[in-house]
């Protein structure tokens, strides 16, 4: 079974990540939980491009297009494919993303790249069982992570927020794998809503 949440910053996939997995894991699940960008040196590369330099797409001082950024999140993704999520669905155990292809259509097609070029790019990626997009108002979300959130360039990361919520949402319609959360609730709300789903997909 292969779960991804998804969301904007600060919609809580982090923590809702963590809850889910005990929760599987209670029922005698073995889960194995990872995320995007991830830890091997294709997914360095991209928190030095997305986390640092006020994300500009900046790696080591020079500017990077956007196409290579998605080629970029797109080789981290094939090397998390094959190392690590392949060998553990074989292996019998329930895999939990923070973040996946999803994030790829949303945030490169927000920087104005061509949907379709990105969903081709992505076509080797297994398809998750189940994706939930944990939704919430941009300014919601702002409010939740003023204080890890990078000061500069503000009023551009909403702008640029904005659009990716609205793109998620657009996914959605595309995607039937992916299931509407209301992200605005307190955290076991939230989880709440999750394990509906969850059990609805053990249940099939
Ligand atoms: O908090 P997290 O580890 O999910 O942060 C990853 C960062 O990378 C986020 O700030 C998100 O905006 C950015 N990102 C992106 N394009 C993607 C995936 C993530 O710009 N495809």
């Amino acid at each position: 079974i292969f779960i991804v949440l998804e969301g904007i910053d600060g919609a809580g996939k982090s923590t809702q990540a963590k809850l889910l997995k005990l929760w599987l894991e209670e029922r005698g699940y073995e889960v194995v939980l990872t995320k995007e960008p991830t830890d091997t040196p294709f997914g360095k590369l991209i928190r030095k491009l997305v986390l640092t330099g006020g994300r500009e797409g900046i790696i080591d001082g020079a500017k990077i297009s956007h196409e290579a950024e998605a080629l970029l999140f797109a080789a981290d993704r094939a090397e998390h494919v094959d190392k690590l999520i392949k060998p553990a669905l074989e292996s019998g155990k329930v895999v939990i993303s923070d973040r996946y292809f999803y994030s790829s259509l949303a945030y490169q097609w927000a920087r104005g790249l061509d949907l379709e070029w990105l969903i081709d790019l992505n076509r080797f990626a297994i398809r998750p069982d189940l994706v939930l997009l944990l939704d919430l108002p941009v300014k919601e979300s702002m409010k939740r992570i003023r204080t890890r959130s990078i000061k500069t360039e503000f009023d551009k990361i909403v702008e640029l927020q904005k659009k990716v919520r609205e793109n998620y949402l657009k996914l959605a319609e595309r995607f039937p794998e992916i299931k509407i959360v209301n992200a605005l609730e307190d955290v076991d709300g939230v989880h709440r809503q999750i394990v509906a789903l969850v059990e609805a997909l053990l249940e099939k």
